[in-house]
């Protein structure tokens, strides 16, 4: 794999970019790997990369039925924080939000990170206990957040309306380290980063049944022919019950439509990304200009990647009493992606009744900012069978009765 450097782009522009490679191969599949991942989204990528950088598992495919990121990947509103109440929540989070960090040097790809702040506004009495449980609990878990006073909110957002009509902005929840990354980028440095291990990317490759033989894994059948594998790694988000129907179990999962939307390109307004969870909608400047602006979930089970009329309605009706500026732009897009809700909230990584078959999912409406942390553990757990950081994330804590239960710091928000 040739880097990326400024010395290349120099290069590239002498002599009209006539020497860029491809950036991953486009192989047929092999007749057996040691690990099969389904699902080139940001986290099978990264599962995959991490079974090959930190374990040595380097004879892997990961299969996808689309294009890579296709999925939630290349649609979520790219938002990251690691404010989580719980601890092992708190624990992954943290680890993913780490990883972004130095992510553009580890993959030699720039994703973009922009770690400009993120305030989560208190808009309830009830909310501001809430939020300042939770930046006792950060703290404790050496997970940097503070609480700030509505007058600190208004410093750091000058657009903001603190005396909305319906709820004022009473404080809020910052995270310093808190921000954004390009997710297509992500997305395409981990698929880099595997395909120059030697891993095989194989887009257009649909999963149609999984094989076993006594109670044993041994491949899964594509559109592309049967493939066999030792280990398989389930990582396909909304379609996780699907999966999980071919290998003959059920998951606690809910498939539901999220939907986001962008404005028109304005100048430079807001540096920070502002989530208000009372009215329902969040807001981030992207470094086009765009006002990126994320919704809520759909109230009922589907596959449709758009999502319905009235969330786009109430999502700008929230948006426009918090920032009234925002009344006077235009709405460029709209599109959503299918997220896999569990009754806790909280992911589940986890061995399978299948030996063999271990699945990641669950990260509904708030997975792209765990996609590193989610594929350190991940693969850690495919190459030794357990992980300190997914333990708790097991599926039979919801026959055990353990949950644990982010729904203030996920349920409704990203
Ligand atoms: C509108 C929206 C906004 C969001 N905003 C945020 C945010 O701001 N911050 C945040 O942290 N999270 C956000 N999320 C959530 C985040 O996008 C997801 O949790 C995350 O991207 C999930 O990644 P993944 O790799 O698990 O799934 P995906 O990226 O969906 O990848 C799964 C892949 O599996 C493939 N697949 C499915 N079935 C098969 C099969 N049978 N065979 C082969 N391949 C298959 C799919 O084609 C897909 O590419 C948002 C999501 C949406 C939809």
């Amino acid at each position: 794999m040739k880097r990326y450097s400024v010395f290349a782009v120099a290069r590239e522009a002498l002599r009209h970019h006539t020497g860029w490679e491809r950036a991953w191969r486009s192989p047929e599949p092999k007749k057996k790997y040691d690990a099969i991942i389904v699902g080139a989204g940001g986290h099978g990528l990264a599962t995959a990369y991490y079974l090959g950088v930190n374990h040595g598992i380097r004879n892997v495919a990961i299969l996808e039925k689309g294009w890579l990121g296709g999925g939630n990947t290349g649609r979520n509103t790219t938002i990251i924080r690691s404010n989580y109440l719980q601890d092992p929540s708190a624990a992954i989070y943290e680890k993913a939000r780490s990883l972004y960090e130095t992510m553009s040097q580890d993959l030699n790809m720039n994703v973009m990170f922009s770690p400009r702040g993120l305030i989560m506004l208190a808009q309830t009495h009830h909310e501001v206990r809430g939020y300042q449980r939770t930046a006792h609990a950060n703290s404790l878990q050496g997970v940097e957040t503070q609480f700030i006073s509505r007058e600190k909110v208004k410093e750091l957002v000058p657009i903001i309306n603190l005396d909305g009509p319906r709820y004022p902005v009473l404080g809020g929840l910052l995270q310093k380290r808190g921000g954004t990354a390009r997710h297509d980028a992500v997305a395409w440095g981990y698929a880099r980063a595997c395909s120059a291990m030697g891993m095989d990317v194989i887009q257009k490759c649909e999963v149609t049944g999984v094989r076993t033989e006594g109670g044993k894994v041994v491949g899964v059948s594509t559109n592309k022919g049967d493939i066999d594998c030792d280990k398989l790694g389930m990582v396909v988000a909304g379609h996780t019950s699907v999966l999980a129907e071919m290998a003959g179990f059920r998951l606690p999962i809910e498939s539901v439509a999220l939907q986001a939307l962008v404005s028109e390109p304005i100048k430079p307004g807001m540096d920070v990304v502002v989530m208000a969870n009372t009215v329902h909608g969040y807001m981030s400047q992207s470094d086009k200009g765009e006002m990126v602006i994320g919704g809520g979930t759909d109230g009922f089970n589907n596959y449709t990647q758009r999502g319905s009329f009235h969330h786009i309605e109430e999502t700008v009706r929230a948006l426009n009493e918090t920032f009234p500026m925002i009344s006077r732009l235009k709405m460029l897009r709209q599109w959503g992606g299918i997220v896999d809700m569990t009754g806790d909230r909280s992911p589940i990584l986890s061995k399978t009744p299948v030996d063999g078959i271990f699945v990641n999912c669950g990260w509904g409406t708030g997975g792209f900012k765990a996609i590193p942390g989610s594929g350190w553990a991940m693969a850690e757990l495919m190459a030794k069978g357990h992980s300190p950081l997914t333990e708790e994330f097991n599926m039979y804590r919801f026959r055990e009765g353990k949950f644990i239960d982010e729904s203030v710091a996920a349920g409704v928000a990203h």
